[in-house]
């Protein structure tokens, strides 16, 4: 497609609202500042690469990685001096925090490659939302991949505020040196682990108090209700709601902010996984459910979606191989 046949393409599946916002959001950051720079200068937007071809490039990226045979691509000074100006990356990943996990290592890409958002548990807010829209709209992203990986110490957190006989903390007694035995094969004692297991001990859900809860309940309740498919009635369990043990101010941390924004996934994973399977389910409900949020919330994207122009797809990473399965 011609550049300027993707401008008017994006110019017609732009909502006003959508393209406003966007507006406002590039007059506020330096990044944007920049890549408008460089649209002004009459530097060419490169070419969108089609979303099919954007998944086979990160299939083909982490097939590399897992056998440990990585081309490490663009990756050279020359590279860094092409896209100094303005860049153009090929696909959003959207993708947990955890040390583990680092999307240009896992899809072996390079500098400019992937535009990548990383919150614990892969979580998407408004403000992350907003870095996606950026990324597709104005940097010409055509794949958003929202990966989860196995044994999220921050799905864990949510699974055990809600089961917390089935799963009982770990490491209780010991609330140090945790962060020794990451990479040493401990299953439950990842990065996530060991602050939201502290969360549990401190009796976290009260210090968000109102502000949070009643924040999560406004704005994500029908979204979730809905977007699981499930028809429950009943509002998703809030941290400050229920479990005593999280009772008592405590306001120097945000971790049940945190865990309010999984615990609907947990939920859903509750209704319909095997118990045995509940943590990795989650995982995958997580992830899933933060793409329905990007296609519910965001009018952009889903005109973006609905035209072809964009695909959005959820994975799930495996620690022990590295491999990356895209989730249906
Ligand atoms: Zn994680």
């Amino acid at each position: 497609m011609k550049h300027s046949q993707r401008d008017a393409v994006l110019r017609t599946l732009s909502s006003v609202t959508a393209r406003a916002a966007l507006t406002a959001f590039a007059l506020s950051t330096a990044a944007t500042v920049s890549a408008a720079r460089a649209s002004t200068a009459g530097v060419a937007p490169a070419p969108i690469v089609p979303p099919d071809v954007a998944i086979e490039r990160l299939k083909a990226g982490n097939a590399r990685f897992v056998v440990g045979k990585p081309s490490r691509p663009n990756a050279t000074p020359k590279r860094r001096a092409e896209i100094a100006a303005s860049q153009h990356p090929f696909a959003i990943v959207v993708s947990c925090s955890d040390s583990r996990v680092p999307p240009e290592m896992v899809f072996d890409a390079g500098l400019g490659d992937l535009f990548v958002v990383r919150t614990a548990g892969e979580v998407v807010t408004a403000v992350e939302m907003a870095s996606i829209e950026y990324a597709v709209d104005h940097l010409g992203a055509s794949l958003v991949l929202v990966m989860g990986h196995e044994r999220c110490g921050a799905v864990k957190a949510a699974v055990e505020y809600r089961n917390p006989p089935a799963l009982p903390l770990p490491g209780a007694p010991k609330p140090v040196a945790d962060s020794h035995d990451d990479g040493h094969g401990k299953a439950h004692d990842d990065g996530h682990g060991d602050g939201h297991g502290k969360a549990h001990d401190d009796g976290h859900g009260k210090a968000h108090g109102d502000g949070h809860g009643k924040a999560h309940d406004d704005g994500h309740g029908d979204s979730h209700g809905d977007g699981h498919g499930d028809g429950h009635a009943s509002k998703p369990t809030r941290v400050r709601e229920t479990n005593p043990d999280f009772g008592g101010p405590k306001p120097r941390d945000h971790i049940g902010a945190l865990i309010n924004e999984i615990l609907p996934a947990v939920e859903a994973a509750e209704r319909r996984s095997r118990r045995g399977d509940l943590l990795d389910e989650a995982v995958r409900v997580q992830a899933k459910s933060m793409v329905r949020r990007l296609v519910e919330d965001s009018p952009m994207l889903k005109a973006f979606l609905v035209s072809g122009r964009l695909r959005i797809a959820a994975a799930r990473y495996d620690l022990d191989t590295g491999e990356v399965e895209l989730l249906r």
